[in-house]
């Protein structure tokens, strides 16, 4: 593949019939090792493509002779150009344009007149875009290839005489070149010998009470490995065991390199909060045995918004590149370090007692992190503080670490002077007033303050609105509506959230049957807490609440978070399966932000993703979450899953989202999370626009 992150390689073609705009762009990016080829009209522009290779285009919309955009169209309707960058150059404010040249397939738009250095800067993310995704794509069509030669290949083993007879296409999608396996015995030795234990007692089980079985084995060839998809199953009364396999291992491969993408962080490298979390939780896992202690230090730095402002955002990302190189230069072999959020950064040390983390911290490392940051000729300071806690001592979860860690930060903070204080040092002061709240939440179920609003969500090929999620709030006598991320979390800790999510169930019951006797028949998205989600008789409460208000199942949609779904997949596959058979669809929320085991997620009985608020955020800007979006986006497609995407907010995301073919939206763009009068009243008003923009004819 070719490489394309030097510039100096890259060929531009730039298309506009006005010279002096042509001579000011290319000499902008020739200077920065683009080499450029012009055309003014858009005829010459396609010879000059059909000509030579080209790794992007600026196109001028507005040219004598054909327009940019029956050019665009040309050229995406030419073999080998369908993905080729192309940056339209439009009149500002042109919205009508800028909708054309999405759709006539356009990867970005720039408004003149022209700013050079965003020019060049979306010149480079455009690149740096289109290789990924060639990168990405080339990966999808392996998958693709892979799901192709795997209709699904057959085998049948006789108990008795343990003979195998395999389907006759088997050897081809096995790749195997040698006479296949004829006895069960020696299909057991070609799997790796970490797997062949399981195989054999998944066998002889199946054997002995004639239950199906399902797994993955590795098939180890020498040098070449294959993951296998293998399923059994004995009909009563018979001895012959019958199954089939699938070759799986361009899919695991693709799935690694699509998680990759979505553990590190772009500007450090560092693994991000999703990738670092799991670390720490197998870390913790594998010093579970011997309870090594270890500090969890967060390292906050103050202002940074200082320094964008006064000097830029490049200055600001070069002061954490730099702050993050020095403390990867203190962090020990061992021990991880990750970029927490924008300015945030996270390590573990591992170290006896909090007393000599504070020498270290304070005497060693704040003399390195103190130091000056050179931003061109210039130098600035960057002041920070640091909050720490201790493991096993304080806690033993990966999650709970991070927040004591977060809270001892920002409690150092808060007390001028100090640099560093460790959770167990924080005064019960500070804490008091999450006990009054606390106190207070504990009676806020009897005092009938919780209620519910409804975030719309929206079909994007019909426009309609299909769905809606609930949302708790808190009518606080004193402080207000309090938003369910400050006490949710108190109500996890004191064992409340099964009452009063049993109360969101049923209220939420209600709100739909409302709804659907006024004609507005929608789905409703409901939130599962992990408590709540854990409790046996789960699905019988619900249903319970569903049969009390004649809601048909299939109308709700149980959310539950891919961490929850992951804290135990044997369990949830079960609960599951129970849930699925009453009838609710199940969504999995904030997807992308944990680490599902594929194993499990082509297991559980899913109905749909709802790909993580935080990827939609940068997609316009950030080629990476485009990427990840688009892998979430294969993966759930390969899964047969909805997808819908949240907190969409403008509409280039939107747009966005829709190119890829992202089925539903939901987010402020639509509609902020609403009460029940202002959601019928917004539904109604949404119905009216719909049927001006697409007469009924067109349903
Ligand atoms: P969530 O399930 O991911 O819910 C979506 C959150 O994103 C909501 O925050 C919503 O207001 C917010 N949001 C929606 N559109 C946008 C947007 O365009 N931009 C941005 N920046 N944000 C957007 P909210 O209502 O504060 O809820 C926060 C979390 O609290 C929820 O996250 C959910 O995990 C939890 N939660 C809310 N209600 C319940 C409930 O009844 N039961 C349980 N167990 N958890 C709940
Ligand atoms: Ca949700
Ligand atoms: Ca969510």
């Amino acid at each position: 593949m070719k490489r394309l992150s030097e510039s100096a390689e890259h060929t531009l073609l730039l298309v506009d019939d006005d010279p002096t705009l042509r001579l000011l762009v290319a000499a902008g990016l020739q200077q920065q090792g683009y080499r450029v080829i012009q055309a003014e009209q858009g005829v010459q522009a396609l010879e000059q493509i059909r000509a030579h290779p080209v790794d992007l285009v600026l196109l001028d919309v507005m040219m004598p002779g054909i327009s940019g955009f029956e050019v665009l169209r040309t050229l995406r309707a030419l073999t080998g150009h369908e993905h080729l960058p192309v940056l339209m150059l439009t009149g500002a404010d042109d919205v009508a344009s800028v909708n054309e040249a999405f759709e006539a397939g356009a990867t970005d738009f720039i408004t003149k007149p022209i700013n050079l250095p965003l020019l060049i800067q979306r010149v480079r993310y455009a690149l740096r875009g289109a290789q990924r995704e060639t990168m990405l794509r080339q990966l999808y069509l392996q998958q693709q290839t892979a799901c192709r030669l795997a209709h699904l290949g057959f085998w049948q083993l006789d108990v008795r005489t343990k003979m195998i007879c395999w389907s006759e296409d088997a050897a081809e999608l096995l790749g195997w070149h040698e006479a296949l396996p004829a006895t069960v015995d020696e299909f057991v030795k070609q799997v790796v010998p970490s797997d062949q234990a399981r195989l054999e007692s998944l066998l002889n089980l199946t054997v002995q009470h004639h239950e199906g079985f399902n797994t993955e084995v590795t098939l180890g060839q020498g040098h070449q490995e294959r993951t296998l998809r293998l399923q059994g199953t004995i009909p009563p009364q018979d001895t012959v065991m019958i199954g089939a396999f699938q070759d799986v291992t361009a899919l695991r491969a693709f799935e690694d390199q699509a998680f990759y993408l979505t553990g590190h962080d772009e500007l450090t490298d560092l693994p991000n909060q999703r990738l670092f979390t799991r670390l720490l939780g197998e870390q913790i896992q594998r010093l579970n045995a011997t309870q090594a202690p270890f500090a969890l230090l967060v390292f906050d730095i103050h202002r940074l918004h200082r320094i964008n402002e006064g000097f830029g955002i490049k200055a600001g990302d070069e002061v954490l590149r730099t702050f993050a190189q020095r403390l990867q230069q203190h962090t020990p072999p061992n021990a991880l370090l990750c970029r927490l959020e924008a300015d945030t950064f996270a390590l573990t040390l591992p170290i006896e007692t909090g007393d000599k983390v504070n020498e270290i911290v304070l005497d060693q490392w704040a003399e390195s992190l103190e130091r000056p940051y050179g931003i061109g000729s210039r130098e600035v300071f960057v002041d920070f503080s640091v909050g720490g806690c201790r493991y096993p001592h304080d806690a033993q979860q990966a999650e709970a670490l991070i927040q004591l860690a977060k809270r001892a930060q920002r409690h150092a903070r808060q007390k001028n002077g100090l640099k560093l204080s460790f959770h167990h040092q924080i005064d019960l002061d500070s804490s008091t007033q999450g006990i009054i709240l606390e106190t207070d939440l504990r009676r806020a179920l009897e005092r009938d303050e919780f209620f519910l609003v409804y975030q719309p969500q929206q079909d994007m090929s019909t426009g309609q609105i299909v769905g809606a999620e609930a949302l708790l709030r808190w009518r606080h006598a004193r402080q207000g509506v309090i938003s369910p991320d400050r006490f949710i979390p108190l109500l996890e800790e004191s064992g409340k959230i099964q009452a009063v999510g049993e109360w969101v169930i049923q209220a939420a019951c209600a709100q739909t049957a409302s709804w659907r006797a006024q004609g507005m028949a929608l789905r409703m998205g409901i939130n599962l807490s992990a408590l709540q989600f854990e409790q046996p008789d789960l699905t019988a409460r619900i249903k319970h609440h569903v049969a009390q208000y004649g809601v048909p199942a299939e109308h709700i949609e149980l959310e539950i978070t891919e961490s929850i779904a992951m804290r135990n997949p044997k369990a949830t596959l079960l609960t599951l399966q129970k849930l699925k058979s009453a009838g609710f669809q199940i969504a999995i929320d904030d997807f992308g932000t944990g680490y599902s085991s594929m194993e499990y997620l082509l297991r559980f009985p899913l109905d749909k993703l709802k790909i993580d608020r935080s990827f939609v955020r940068n997609i316009t800007d950030e080629a990476r979450s485009r990427s990840i979006i688009r892998a979430l986006n294969v993966l759930g497609n390969g899964l047969n899953l909805k997808i819908i995407a949240e907190g969409v907010e403008t509409q280039r995301q939107r747009d966005y989202l829709d190119a890829l073919g992202i089925q539903e939206i939901q987010g402020f763009l639509l509609a902020k999370p609403l009460p029940a009068d202002e959601f019928e009243a917004f539904f109604q008003q949404h119905a009216v626009e719909q049927a001006q923009h697409c007469p009924a004819s067109d349903a």
